[in-house]
């Protein structure tokens, strides 16, 4: 049976951490004393630490792709008195690749691409981002996009998109001038600010936004994928985001 410290280190092999930027904080982010010479029995995967606290009692290592210590408080109450308590509770190692996995191959950018059925042509948006083709046709790419998120939403004209830019989460700074670089028709994101949104708009660029959760959720569930192929004795498993109401 593997050791914290081993699941750690092949997660690390996958989502390098000097990928990861200056501004954010990867890397373990709470360890019990010789947390990470403890055998690794039960591992959850979850794109947000608070998604897993629930249940991290019974787990020896919790994998995020948000930092839990992203932004440290200066003061304990309210909100972080909860988290901090229940983590503290949880007695558990808790590890966060962000940056690193979004960037890395295989990571959340590749994946997203990949689970679109798109092909990769490069990188963009300084790793952020993929340039894909459109291999088959729009509406085929439309259902993939229906299929992934309930919150797909479509602005801009569809017609004969080819060639497009894959950014999960929000979108990055210069992702317009990227864009214009890349000669794309179309931009497939998590998240994109309204006045970037409208010149991208305005350039003839069609925007696809599917919520910040459901485009980083496949880079996720593919790095538990690639743990528990790797750690065949090892109990992984998925939290997902907490339930959205859609309202019609
Ligand atoms: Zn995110």
């Amino acid at each position: 049976m593997a050791m914290v410290r081993e699941v750690i280190d092949f997660v690390e092999e996958l989502a390098p951490p000097d990928l990861a930027e200056d501004w954010d904080n990867p890397g373990i982010q709470v360890c019990p004393p010789g947390g990470l010479d403890r055998k690794a029995e039960r591992v959850l995967v979850a794109l947000d630490a608070t998604h897993a606290l629930e249940r991290a009692g019974d787990a020896d290592l919790v994998l995020t792709h948000h930092p839990l210590l992203f932004r440290p408080p200066r003061r304990i109450g309210g909100r972080w008195y909860r988290v901090l308590r229940a983590v503290l509770e949880a007695d558990a190692v808790f590890y966060a690749a962000h940056t690193n996995l979004d960037r890395a191959e295989g990571g959340v950018a590749d994946t997203l691409a990949r689970r679109l059925n798109l092909r990769v042509e490069r990188e963009a948006c300084d790793g952020f981002g993929r340039l894909c083709e459109v291999p088959g046709s729009e509406e085929e790419l439309l259902n993939a996009l229906r299929n992934l998120s309930p919150l797909t939403t479509v602005y801009g004209d569809w017609e004969g998109v080819s060639r497009v830019l894959v950014v999960p989460g929000a979108a990055p700074d210069g992702l317009v001038m990227e864009c214009l670089r890349c000669g794309v028709d179309a931009v497939i994101a998590g998240e994109i600010k309204y006045h970037t949104r409208a010149e991208l708009l305005e350039e003839g660029i069609a925007v696809v936004e599917l919520g910040h959760e459901y485009s980083e959720l496949p880079g996720v569930q593919e790095l538990a994928r690639r743990v528990r192929e790797e750690f065949r004795d090892l109990n992984v498993e998925v939290v997902p985001p907490p339930d959205i109401t859609i309202i019609r």
